[in-house]
């Protein structure tokens, strides 16, 4: 399979039947076990980075661009602490939902703006570019396509999460507990660490912070990088 129908397969699917269950999982309504385990670890994942930037103390006016952004679960509390939002998704459906939820908690906050784009051909320059949990839809040539492009949109930081490849996780992976149910209708890719590194290093970046989310069925690896000049 080329990354081409990686993309588009994995578009269709957060058009379909990944919209459905995505929008449960990041939603606070009823869920099975496995799904709530994921929802979680997800929150935890969105912690970190949201603790990592308060942490900073200079959210308010900070242009965050948030590139795959699902349902806006970082988006959305991140405008709300202040920070200008470009959050921008594959999918239409995902982008919709994060819409609502913005309209519902923020009202018409104007610090959040909301795109229907693929990474890829996102422009300009933001103080700090976030991908979470993107990555993990695509092998890892193109994963390291879209870092690159992603670090050419970063003045100063970014931070990226994967499903790390660790003996663990692949044999998970192999026996298929791992990512269960109708999630298996696109494949999950696991990276190793010391390639993402590899990859951030080359564009110029290195690792600040790291932290990683590891509950029984959602594994997330956050790396904060810089830019060595910053
Ligand atoms: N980042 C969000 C979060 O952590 O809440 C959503 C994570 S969800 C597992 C993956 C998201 O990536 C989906 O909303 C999907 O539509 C989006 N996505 C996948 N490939 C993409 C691409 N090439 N460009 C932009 N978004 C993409």
């Amino acid at each position: 399979m080329n990354a081409a129908d990686d993309k588009t397969i994995v578009q269709n699917y957060f058009n379909s039947t990944g919209f459905d269950r995505w929008r449960r999982i990041y939603g606070d309504g009823e869920v099975n076990k496995v799904q709530l385990d994921i929802r979680n670890g997800h929150q935890q994942t969105v912690d970190t980075v949201i603790s990592w930037l308060k942490a900073d103390d200079n959210l308010a006016g900070l242009s965050i661009c948030d590139a795959g952004c699902g349902v806006g679960s970082l988006s959305i509390p991140l405008a709300q602490a202040g920070a200008k939002l470009y959050a921008s998704d594959i999918s239409e459906k995902m982008v919709g939902e994060a819409k609502d939820k913005a309209q519902e908690v923020l009202g018409n906050n104007h610090n959040l703006t909301f795109a229907v784009q693929d990474l890829e051909s996102l422009s300009g320059k933001y103080h700090t570019v976030i991908c979470l949990d993107v990555l993990i839809h695509y092998p890892q040539e193109k994963a390291a396509e879209m870092i690159n492009h992603l670090s050419s949109l970063s003045e100063s930081r970014l931070i990226i999460s994967f499903a790390p490849k660790t003996p663990c996780l692949s044999l998970l992976k192999k026996i298929g507990s791992l990512f269960p149910g109708p999630s298996k209708t696109t494949r999950a890719y696991l990276h190793r660490e010391a390639d993402i590194v590899k990859i951030l290093e080359s564009c110029g970046f290195s690792i600040e912070r790291k932290a990683m989310t590891k509950t029984r069925f959602y594994y997330s690896r956050i790396l904060e990088a810089t830019r060595k000049s910053a």
